[in-house]
C-alpha cells in the first residue's frame, strides 16, 4: 500500500478564483502565473484550472514547450524573458510572449534574422531593483524594440515590490508613469496583491498568481474572506498513537514536553514531502474533521499532533494538514513563511490528485 499522503487539486476552486480575478479587474487580459509547476498543483493541472484564462504566464521554457505539446494555443507569457539566445528561436517557433528587462534580452532579438512578430513586454524597474531597465534605458529600449522585424506588439509592465502594502504602490506608479509618458503601448502591472486592492493598476493585463490558488498575497488575513477557495488539500494519515506521562517529550530535539498525560498521534507526513521544518509545536492541523494543533520538531516522514480535541482518534485516522479545514495561510504564518513557499515546496514524492466536478 503507498504511503498514505497525498495532494489533492481541485479544478472548479481554480475555476471560482480566476472568475474572481476577472471580477476585480472587469475587461482586462488576465495571464494566469502558471511558474513554478503550477505553484505546485501540477502545470498540466494549473492549465485545466485555468484554461478560461487569456493567457498562461511562466519563467521555464521547457515547461511553456509543455503546454504546447498538450495542446494551450493561447498566448504564454516568458515573466523573465529568455536566458540565452536559443530561448529567442524557441520563442518565435512556439508563439511565445518574452518579458525583455536586459539589454541582452534585445541584442538576441535583434539578431534573430527572420521576422517573427514576437510578443514583448517591456519590463521597468520601477523600485525593486531586480528586474528591468530604469527611466532613460527603458525608453531607449522601447525605441529599439518598435525598430526590429523580429518583434511584434510591444506591452510595458513592472512588478511591484510593495503592492500588499497600503500605498506601497504609489511612488512605482509615479515612476512608471512617467517612464512610459507618450509611449504607444498597452500596460501590464498587477500581481494578485494589485489585482485585489489596487484597481489603478490593472492597465490592460492583469498577472495575478498566488490568488487564483486560493493563498493570501497579504500579510494578515487569510484568502477566504477575500473569496477565494483553497485549491489544494495536503492530507495524509495516523500511523500511530503515543500515550505521554507527564514530563515525556516527543520528537527529536524533545522540543515539546508532556504537562499531563496526553495522547499524541503520528501523522506520515514530514519536511521530505514539503511540510515546514520550521513549524513551531501550536501549528494548527486537523484530525478526522477537528481543529487541533502539531506538537513536537517536524522530521523528514513524520510530524505529531496533540488527540487531546479528538479522543476518538487512532492510527488511520484522516489528516488534513492544510485544505478545506486548516487554511494554508495559518500553516504559512505560524511556520514564519508565505502560502507561495508551502504550495510550491509539496515535494516530488507526494501523489497528486485532481477534483474536478461533472462541468469540467
Ligand atoms: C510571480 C509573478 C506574478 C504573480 O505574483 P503573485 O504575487 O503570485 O500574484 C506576477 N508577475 C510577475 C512578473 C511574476 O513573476
Amino acid at each position: 500500500m503507498p504511503r498514505p499522503i497525498s495532494a489533492t487539486v481541485s479544478l472548479p476552486a481554480m475555476r471560482h478564483n480566476l472568475a474572481l480575478a476577472r471580477e476585480r479587474a472587469p475587461g482586462r487580459f488576465v495571464w494566469a502565473v502558471v511558474k513554478a509547476n503550477g505553484y505546485g498543483h501540477g502545470l498540466s493541472n494549473a492549465a485545466r484550472g485555468f484554461a478560461a484564462a487569456d493567457g498562461l504566464a511562466l519563467v521555464e521554457f521547457d515547461g511553456a514547450a509543455q503546454l504546447r505539446r498538450e495542446g494551450w494555443r493561447g498566448p504564454v507569457l516568458m515573466l523573465e524573458g529568455a536566458f540565452e539566445a536559443a530561448d529567442v528561436e524557441q520563442a518565435a517557433r512556439e508563439r511565445l510572449s518574452l518579458v525583455v528587462h536586459e539589454e541582452r534580452q534585445v541584442d538576441w532579438l535583434a539578431a534573430l534574422e527572420r521576422p517573427a512578430s514576437i510578443e514583448v513586454f517591456l519590463k521597468f524597474n520601477s523600485g525593486m531593483n531586480r528586474l528591468g531597465f530604469r527611466h532613460d534605458a527603458f525608453r531607449a529600449a522601447f525605441a529599439r524594440l518598435a525598430s526590429l522585424a523580429a518583434v511584434g506588439r510591444v506591452t510595458l509592465m513592472t512588478h511591484f515590490a510593495n503592492a500588499d502594502l497600503e500605498g506601497g504602490a504609489d511612488e512605482a506608479m509615479r515612476r512608471f508613469e512617467a517612464a512610459a509618458a507618450g509611449l504607444e503601448a498597452g500596460r501590464s502591472l498587477a500581481n494578485s496583491a494589485a489585482t485585489l486592492q489596487l484597481p489603478g493598476t490593472h492597465g490592460d493585463a492583469i498577472r495575478p498568481g498566488v490568488m487564483l490558488y486560493g493563498a493570501t498575497p497579504f500579510g494578515e488575513g487569510d484568502a477566504r474572506s477575500l473569496g477565494l477557495r483553497p485549491t489544494m488539500r495536503l492530507e495524509s494519515r495516523l500511523i500511530a498513537v503515543q500515550q505521554l506521562e507527564p514530563g515525556e517529550a516527543v520528537g527529536y530535539g524533545s522540543t515539546f514536553r508532556a504537562e499531563r498525560p496526553m495522547r499524541i498521534g503520528v501523522v506520515a507526513c514530514g519536511y521530505a514531502d514539503g511540510y515546514p521544518r520550521h513549524a513551531p509545536s501550536g501549528t494548527p492541523i486537523a484530525v478526522d474533521g477537528v481543529r487541533t494543533v502539531t506538537v513536537g520538531r517536524v522530521a523528514m516522514d513524520m510530524l505529531m499532533v496533540d488527540l487531546g480535541p479528538v479522543p476518538g482518534a487512532g492510527p488511520g485516522s484522516a489528516v488534513e494538514l492544510w485544505g478545506e479545514l486548516v487554511p494554508i495561510d495559518a500553516v504559512a504564518r505560524s511556520s514564519g513563511t508565505i502560502g507561495y513557499e508551502l504550495m510550491c515546496a509539496v515535494s516530488q514524492r507526494v501523489p497528486v490528485r485532481v477534483e474536478d466536478d461533472a462541468a469540467g
